[in-house]
């Protein structure tokens, strides 16, 4: 389908695109377009002004910060993420994680801030970044706003930005431990039916502090506190972290569409935090 008519305009600076959005009713920004574009064409969405923020330089880099913090600009494309050196040696998740987003054509166009924006529940970001404790860096009129990726991703395809402004940075802290993310499709480049990360700190065997999170499964990615509770503090025994994984997917309430049922989604998720967690445990 053709979208219905808009008016396009390149912003020059994140500045210029605020002006823009503050004083056009109806204006909606484009990063990749990736996510965007096919809404538009299915009329799903139908903005008056598209803001094209496709250009401004300024937000686009991956850089380590004075707290040895990972900082990647809203533009960063999914391919450069993977390929970046940088993410590959010291944040290796995150590169893992970008290189299983979509097929090639998508990660060279599409961006990490327009992914987190879009909040797709099965998106692939969010539960690598949730468990590595990130945060992104919002701009508006008044100035910036830091929120955690938990908090910003409020629900399906809604998050906590305002109409008037701009992801700008996400903000990963330094890791150690060992982090993974896995994710299971019905097809390669497919969306996730469960998509999940864990990071895991162990001692001799005996576990210091595991982080879990699973995307897919409910209405926004979310972290699995009460199985990390069982699971921190001792060493890892097959039967007991099955059920205690049991336990916790039974709290999750996952959508039943043309990928799957509910029920399914829980068989799977059982799978994936299983393999996931006790890959971790045993590398
Ligand atoms: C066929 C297909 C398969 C896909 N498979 C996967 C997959 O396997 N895993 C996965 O995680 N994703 C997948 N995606 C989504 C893909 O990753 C998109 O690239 C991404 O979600 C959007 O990035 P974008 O830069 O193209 O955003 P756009 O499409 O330009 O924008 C998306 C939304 O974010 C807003 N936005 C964008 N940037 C900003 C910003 N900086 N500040 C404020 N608002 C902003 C826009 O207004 C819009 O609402 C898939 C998409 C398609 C079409």
């Amino acid at each position: 389908m053709i979208p219905r008519k808009f008016e396009y305009y390149r912003a020059k600076s994140v500045k210029d695109a605020i002006d823009f959005l503050s004083t056009h009713e109806g204006a909606k920004v484009i990063a990749g377009g990736q996510s965007l574009v096919p809404l538009m064409k299915l009329r799903i969405v139908s903005p008056t002004y598209l803001v094209d923020i496709g250009r401004i330089e300024e937000l686009r880099y991956i850089r380590v910060g004075d707290k040895g913090e990972l900082r990647i600009g809203a533009l960063t494309t999914h391919a450069e993420i993977e390929e970046s050196e940088l993410i590959r040696e010291r944040w290796p998740v995150l590169a893992e994680t970008a290189e299983k987003i979509a097929d090639v054509q998508i990660r060279s166009r599409g961006t990490i801030g327009g992914s987190l924006c879009h909040a797709d529940p099965a998106a692939d970001y969010p539960p690598t970044l949730i468990v590595l404790g990130s945060e992104v860096v919002v701009r508006g009129k008044e100035g910036k706003r830091i929120v955690p990726v938990e908090d910003f991703i409020l629900g399906p395809f809604t998050t906590n930005i305002e109409e008037n402004e701009i992801l700008e940075e996400v903000v990963i802290p330094p890791y150690n431990g060992k982090a993974g993310f896995t994710k299971f499709a019905r097809r390669e480049g497919d969306l996730a039916v469960v998509n999940a990360a864990a990071l895991l700190k162990a001692d001799n065997g005996k576990v210091e502090d595991i982080r879990v999170a699973v995307g897919g499964v409910g209405p926004k990615p979310v972290r699995l506190e009460a199985l990390e509770d069982k699971v921190k503090g001792g060493v890892i025994e097959e039967d007991k972290l099955s059920s205690a994984i049991d336990e916790a997917v039974k709290e999750l309430e996952p959508p039943t569409d043309v990928h799957g049922t509910s029920e399914y989604r829980r068989e799977v998720t059982k799978v994936v935090l299983k393999r996931l967690i006790l890959d971790l445990y045993r590398r």
